[in-house]
């Protein structure tokens, strides 16, 4: 006879693992299917590396103003494998971590690939199982574009295998990634220049946080082409060469596209039993996670929702609740999703930019900004600067956009994001009493 579960979760990255575990804790009979490592994208090929990468590279820098109050110290080059080591035994922890709740849990691990099928089964190459309920929790990989000579280049999963630093490199896209990787890896020490095919790098943030972003890796020397879309690559050297839209021609010795995700929803056995897909490939989701088939939910980067762990976790855990205890659980709110592009220095971004509230509000939309150098770069001679950007509407103010980036930008976010989630006024920012001398205290006295 086939096996019975309550829950049958296909995928054990942020939004698998957070519904199996909060869904046997709520005493439901749980089964999960993951052929690659427990943790997914954001442990082993994305946020924590790619973290761990960028404290290194801010730890290079903060050397440099070290020195430049007066310190007799230099950062020197990286210790790549001693790093990469580091790193590993960080991230086997918490792999081993996972693993160990599962087993505690009393969740059974299938350590294969999976497809649902029809009369609630889902199936691996060794098992098949009987669920109530499914979850969707493949998340997403690295795009490919069809242009000649892609596979000469890299695609970000790619950064974390790296032995040594690339000395000349290259980075298509103008997106998380691309901005994220190019700060880090120059702040390393390599020469990286930028190829964004629009206007702007993230070209779909608030234009005068990306304007902001620009200057400062400008500044800091990363090359940034915009208006420029890669034709062609060619292997050169040992290295390549990249043609682009303008006739431009570009060597590096390596090359990295990061030009956007696409979600794992092929041979999941989706269109068999009638999950619709939107026309790049997301399971469409509503409020609640259900999709188009009743007893079938997605999470994650796999479905239409904002690809961020976070999200993926929150929206898992509700979602299971919601199957498995009598609480109310509303669905998710996504109106004011706090993010981070870690780029050095950090950006960081929450509720509304000011061409989207211009578009609900018009002319009742009031922007404060701040632009200053913090003390410590003013200290250290430095030519970083930090700009803060409220987004404000309405006779009373209400604060629906929050715009910061500098150092520390990261950190400054978190407690704001509560702010303009309980509906906060430019008023009750500027009644908080700052806290002196720190940057973040610009926030609540802008404008
Ligand atoms: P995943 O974590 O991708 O997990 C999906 C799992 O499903 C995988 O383990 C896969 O092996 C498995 N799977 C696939 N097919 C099947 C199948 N048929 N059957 C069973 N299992 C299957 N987000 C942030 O919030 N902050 C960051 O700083 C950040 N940095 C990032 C940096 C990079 C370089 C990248 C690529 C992403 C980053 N993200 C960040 C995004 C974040 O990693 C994702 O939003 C998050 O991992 C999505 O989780 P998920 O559970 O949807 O998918
Ligand atoms: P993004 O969607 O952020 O950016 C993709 C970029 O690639 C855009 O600039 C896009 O340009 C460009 N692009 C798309 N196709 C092409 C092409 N054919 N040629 C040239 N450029 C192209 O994707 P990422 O891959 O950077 O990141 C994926 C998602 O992962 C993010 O959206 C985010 O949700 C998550 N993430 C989160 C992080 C964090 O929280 N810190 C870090 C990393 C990822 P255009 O705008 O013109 O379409």
């Amino acid at each position: 006879m086939t096996d019975q579960y309550d829950l049958a979760v296909l995928g054990g990255g942020s939004g698998g693992l957070a519904a199996a575990q909060q869904a046997a804790r709520l005493g439901a009979k749980v089964v999960l299917f993951e052929p690659g490592r427990l943790g997914g994208t954001c442990v082993h090929v994305g946020c924590v590396p790619k973290k761990a990468l960028w404290l290194a590279a801010d730890l290079a820098h903060q050397v440099e103003l070290a020195r430049g109050i007066g310190f007799n110290v230099s950062a020197g080059a990286l210790d790549w494998p001693a790093f990469v080591a580091r790193r590993q035994a960080y991230i086997d922890r918490a792999e081993a971590g996972y693993a160990q709740r599962l087993v505690d849990l009393g969740i059974r691990v299938v350590r294969e690939r999976a497809r649902l099928g029809s009369d609630n089964t889902v199936s691996s190459h060794g098992v098949t199982v009987q669920a109530t309920h499914r979850l969707i929790a493949t998340g997403g990989r690295p795009a490919r574009v069809d242009v000649p000579g892609f596979e000469y280049g890299a695609v970000s999963d790619d950064v974390f295998g790296l032995d040594r630093l690339p000395r000349r490199i290259a980075i298509v896209g103008g997106g998380y990634i691309a901005v994220e990787m190019a700060g880090l890896l120059h702040g390393l020490g390599a020469e990286v220049t930028l190829f964004v095919r629009g206007d702007q790098v993230l070209g779909h943030f608030d234009a005068d946080l990306a304007e902001a972003l620009a200057g400062s890796m400008r500044a800091r020397g990363i090359v940034v082409h915009t208006r420029s879309a890669v034709d062609a690559v060619e292997r050169r050297d040992g290295g390549v060469l990249l043609r682009t839209s303008g006739e431009r021609v570009h060597r590096a010795d390596w090359l990295l596209w990061a030009i956007g995700r696409v979600p794992n929803s092929e041979d999941l056995g989706l269109e068999d039993i009638g999950v619709s897909l939107d026309a790049r490939g997301h399971v469409i989701i509503d409020p609640y996670q259900c999709t188009s088939v009743p007893g079938v939910f997605a999470v994650g980067d796999v479905a239409t929702q904002p690809a961020l762990t976070p999200v993926a976790i929150a929206a898992a855990r509700r979602l299971v609740e919601r199957l498995f205890s009598d609480a109310d659980v509303p669905p998710l709110d996504l109106a004011n999703v706090p993010t981070v592009v870690f780029a050095q220095p950090p950006l960081a971004t929450c509720g509304l930019t000011e061409a989207q509230a211009r578009a609900s509000w018009g002319d009742d939309v009031q922007v404060h900004h701040a632009r200053f150098r913090p003390m410590r770069e003013a200290l250290a001679g430095d030519a970083q600067t930090m700009f803060i950007k409220l987004v404000c509407v309405g006779a009373e103010e209400r604060v629906v956009g929050l715009h910061v980036h500098g150092p520390g930008a990261d950190e400054i976010l978190q407690g704001f994001a509560v702010a303009l989630r309980l509906g906060a006024r430019r008023r009750d920012f500027n009644e908080t009493l700052a806290i002196h001398p720190t940057a973040a205290e610009e926030v609540v006295l802008a404008g």
